[in-house]
């Protein structure tokens, strides 16, 4: 079935600004071939109901913690922090079996385009059997998530996670961790065997080495070669100074913060992703800001788990690339991302509107534009916004929904960010040109939600 398909928006985002009258068309490979504004009417051509935005790309995912969102608050230590909200996810994660896997995916992924997402980057770090013994076919896991981006229609960066080590030093891991360890051998054997599947699929392969903590130098340099070897342009992600004892452990360990020993012993450049970036002095800022590389945000996340905050002006101001993901999914939902960013910055500066730019005074807009710039980037995909040669991943939002109604296009996003009440003002996602949400909902959503809870019912029994 060819998916070449145009589209007249009254009103679109594109990355100059919002314009009016657009004709957006593209070709049966999803891939946008004219992007008009101000067009005459196309007798035939469909338009759009409401504003058209580019669709999100979401940087940073770990699927299976779909399945525990929500059921880790409550106090278990005096003093509960990311470590003790880690041992309960150890504890999820020994249990998984594979279709278990791929049904919390799917039901996320479905989750994420309903959200205003239009691809993932999937931080795959569970690898093996329970017992640590990897699967007869190694990258069962990987490919159950191939297979739940593939049903949802997501768009999908798959990164297998290496994971070495459970601290600074090579410190062996844990019982925990078992699922996760793989030799840098075996990680670009697992590379090499799912690169045709996701070349298949449209999807891109890349490598996340999961921390400093988790990746010992060499092994950092040699699966960094062994990548390279591969695809010399994949992207590359890593969880970096989340926490701050991660900070302390990493000072310890080697006399440097850990976003200044990665700038002094990686090739950090516009292929990577730094995640969380959250603990960075004002060198690191520096930096890390004009290195290229993007900082992967997870505002929900963070402020879920204590993480503490990102100094957004401090990364902005040196024009630092940057994009959200939803990382835990305590929310599945790209607007509400950029609100928590936003109010986080406010609380933290006691200002407003630290998301605007020069030429670009609204909030909404703005933050918009940038995440998907920096998240098309981190997904290492043509996903960047409505312009020729970047995918038709857009999202149409509801001009009906009462938080929108008789409002200008930027003051509907501003209401679609600020003022939808966690409630939904999307109307409709397509992704590469293909209609994956109408009204609201993905078509397969009932299935999706009873197979998730069926798993997530299997994995609670004792
Ligand atoms: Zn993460």
């Amino acid at each position: 079935m060819s998916a070449a398909g145009a589209l007249v928006a009254p009103h679109a985002l594109l990355p100059g600004g919002w314009s009016r009258n657009v004709l957006l068309a593209w070709n049966d490979a999803g891939v946008l071939t004219r992007v008009a504004a101000d067009a005459a009417a196309l007798a035939g051509t469909a338009v759009a109901g409401g504003p058209v935005v580019p669709g999100m790309p979401n940087l940073h995912s770990h699927a299976f913690q779909r399945a525990f969102a929500g059921l880790t608050e409550y106090r278990a230590e005096q003093q509960d922090s990311f470590w003790s909200w880690r041992t309960l996810m150890y504890r999820f994660a020994a249990r998984l079996a594979p279709q278990q896997m791929e049904a919390i995916a799917s039901w996320l992924y479905a989750e994420m385009l309903e959200g205003g997402y239009t691809s993932v980057c999937e931080f795959q770090y569970v690898h093996h059997q329970p017992d640590g013994r990897p699967y007869a076919d190694d990258a069962t896991l990987s490919l159950a998530m191939l297979r739940a981006a593939q049903r949802t229609g997501i768009g999908l960066t798959l990164l297998p996670v290496l994971y070495q080590a459970s601290g600074f030093g090579g410190t062996p891991p844990g019982d925990g961790q078992r699922r996760f360890i793989r030799s840098t051998d075996s990680m670009l054997r697992l590379l090499a065997a799912l690169k045709p599947a996701c070349d298949a699929q449209n999807a891109r392969l890349g490598l996340a080495p999961h921390s400093l903590r988790a990746v010992p130098p060499d092994s950092l340099r040699d699966a960094l070669a062994g990548l390279d070897a591969i695809d010399a342009t994949a992207p590359i992600h890593i969880h970096i100074a989340e926490q701050t004892k991660e900070v302390d452990d990493c000072l310890a360990w080697s006399g440097q913060r850990p976003v200044a020993w990665l700038l002094d012993h990686a090739p950090v450049d516009s292929r990577w992703c730094l995640v969380h970036a959250t603990h960075m002095d004002a060198t690191e800022y520096r930096d890390g800001a004009t290195s290229g590389a993007v900082a992967g945000l997870c505002p929900s996340t963070e402020a879920n788990l204590g993480d503490g905050i990102f100094d957004f002006g401090a990364w902005h101001r040196r024009g630092g690339a940057w994009g959200v993901g939803s990382d835990s999914h305590v929310c599945v939902n790209a607007a509400e991302e950029l609100l928590l960013l936003e109010y986080g910055q406010r609380l933290a500066t006691r200002q407003r509107n630290i998301g605007a730019r020069d030429g670009q005074p609204q909030v909404a807009t703005a933050l918009t534009l940038a995440a998907v710039a920096g998240g098309a980037q981190a997904s290492g995909r043509a996903i960047g916004g409505l312009a020729v040669g970047q995918q038709a991943d857009f999202v149409v939002l509801d001009h009906q929904h009462v938080a929108l109604q008789g409002l200008g296009a930027p003051d509907m996003l501003a209401a679609h960010v600020f003022a939808s009440h966690r409630g939904s003002a999307i109307d409709a996602v397509w992704v590469a040109g293909r209609q994956r949400v109408a009204a609201g909902r993905h078509p397969d959503r009932a299935a999706l939600i009873s197979a998730f809870a069926t798993a997530r019912a299997d994995l609670l029994k004792d």
